[in-house]
């Protein structure tokens, strides 16, 4: 069956998050890593696929190029409809990415009008007259007020949106949504009629996000985060064959972390304090000349076999402050994360079939080591953390790539926990 819905994130992570949400919404879901080329295939019979692109900071000609090159390859495969998927919390700034980017996709697709709306409710993302909501505070009044790459000091989507644009921005509010989907494609229409290219639509509810996808399915181009992508996902028809995807669910696991966010240091703990083995890798101590990749895999072979093992980079802001100050901030990445990707290597060399990475940047690097292009999406082990069944030079993997602040607490230990 040819694809129907072809997705473009513009980050790594966001990839993750948008495919778990198609795969929620009953489609078999693929995930592309990077710019796709004429060689790429996807893995199997898909409904959806999602290219994970890194345009959410590039520059916006760079970040149009890209998305409008993912949106080629994705009509090739079959897509009918194209879904952009930014942060829930709408991260950009007056120069894009998320106007240009929308308006060349529309442009390539010579379509005149796509929905908006960036709401997660799950996540506390709301939508109300336009102004995107964090939990209780106006997205202007949250800690994304003082993002290190894109603040936001305006929760007024039809502001931030007409600043990336030279086209006309319009709302469909609360009120029109709850009266149902007839009365948002109504909505939509008029807009269209006025020349409105980018209609904001307010969301509360996952209902509210199911609406809105129902009346969306006939935009060429729609754009969002995964909540919408949810809600178009379950507007379409359910499939025919199965979206089970088998992963292996036994035989030798492993974590390597590079993430040094709170809640993967916190997993790290967890994973320590359940009596399973771990391995610090010290960075400073491979600046010296000390061969750590050696000593990791040294580790790894002396260790009793049978259990999972987590071999981490990962440090708390003091170690990481002490790293960065002595080898610079990007060298120590550069560093840590061509380490990462070694030891990925090494490890499914050595018969690892269930792999969990923790870090954005770190799953990008791993993913690059390995070889890997495409995977197809399976369970999620915490919302937006799904499975993913990757295929190697030395056979199947289960992979699950995490991003900083995602997963509960027990991620680690629960997610290894063998399972027939
Ligand atoms: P997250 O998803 O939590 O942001 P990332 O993998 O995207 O995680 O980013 C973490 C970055 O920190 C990576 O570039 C990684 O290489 C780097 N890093 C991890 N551990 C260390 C360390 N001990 N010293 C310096 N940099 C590190």
């Amino acid at each position: 069956m040819p694809l129907r819905l072809g997705c473009i994130a513009d980050d790594f992570t966001g990839g993750t998050d948008v495919a778990a949400a198609l795969r929620r919404a009953g489609l078999r879901t693929a995930l592309v890593f990077g710019v796709p080329d004429a060689a790429t295939e996807l893995p199997g019979d898909c409904d959806a696929a999602v290219v994970a692109l890194k345009s959410r900071s590039t520059p916006a000609d760079e970040a149009v190029a890209d998305s409008l090159a993912a949106q080629k390859w994705l009509w090739s495969k079959g897509a009918a409809q194209i879904y952009f998927k930014y942060c829930s919390t709408f991260d950009s700034t007056a120069r894009g990415n998320i106007g240009p980017v929308t308006d060349a996709l529309l442009d390539a697709a010579g379509a005149r009008t796509t929905l908006l709306c960036p709401a997660s409710p799950p996540n506390g993302r709301t939508v109300y007259q336009g102004y995107l909501f964090v939990h209780d505070q106006l997205l202007s009044d949250s800690p994304l007020r003082d993002h290190p790459l894109n603040p936001m000091t305006d929760a007024s989507l039809p502001r931030l949106t007409a600043a990336q644009t030279p086209h006309k921005v319009g709302l469909i509010d609360h009120d029109t949504v709850t009266r149902g989907t007839g009365a948002v494609r109504d909505a939509l229409l008029a807009h269209e009629h006025d020349g409105v290219r980018h209609v904001i639509a307010d969301a509360l509810t996952d209902d509210d996000l199911a609406v809105l996808g129902a009346a969306s399915l006939e935009l060429p181009v729609v754009t969002g985060a995964a909540g919408l992508a949810e809600g178009l996902g379950r507007a379409y028809p359910t499939r025919t064959g199965t979206t089970h995807v088998p992963v292996p669910r036994t035989g030798p696991a492993a974590v390597l972390a590079g993430s040094c966010s709170a809640r993967t240091l916190e997993q790290i703990a967890r994973f320590y304090a359940a009596g399973l083995p771990t391995h610090h890798l010290d960075v400073l101590a491979a600046a010296a000349g000390r061969d750590i990749a050696a000593e990791a895999l040294a580790w790894y072979d002396a260790r009793e076999p049978g259990t999972p093992a987590l071999i981490y980079a990962s440090a708390s802001p003091e170690e990481l402050a002490a790293v960065q100050n002595q080898l610079g901030a990007t060298a120590a990445a550069d560093q840590v994360e061509q380490l990462l990707g070694t030891l990925a290597v090494r490890l499914v060399e050595r018969g690892v079939r269930r792999l969990i990475v923790a870090g954005g940047e770190t799953s990008g690097a791993v993913t690059t080591a390995l070889g890997i292009r495409t995977v197809l999406v399976a369970d999620e082990a915490d919302p937006g953390v799904p499975w993913t069944h990757a295929v190697t030079a030395s056979g199947d993997l289960a992979l699950m790539l995490k991003s900083g602040n995602f997963g509960a607490p027990d991620l680690f230990t629960r997610a290894l926990q063998e399972t027939e």
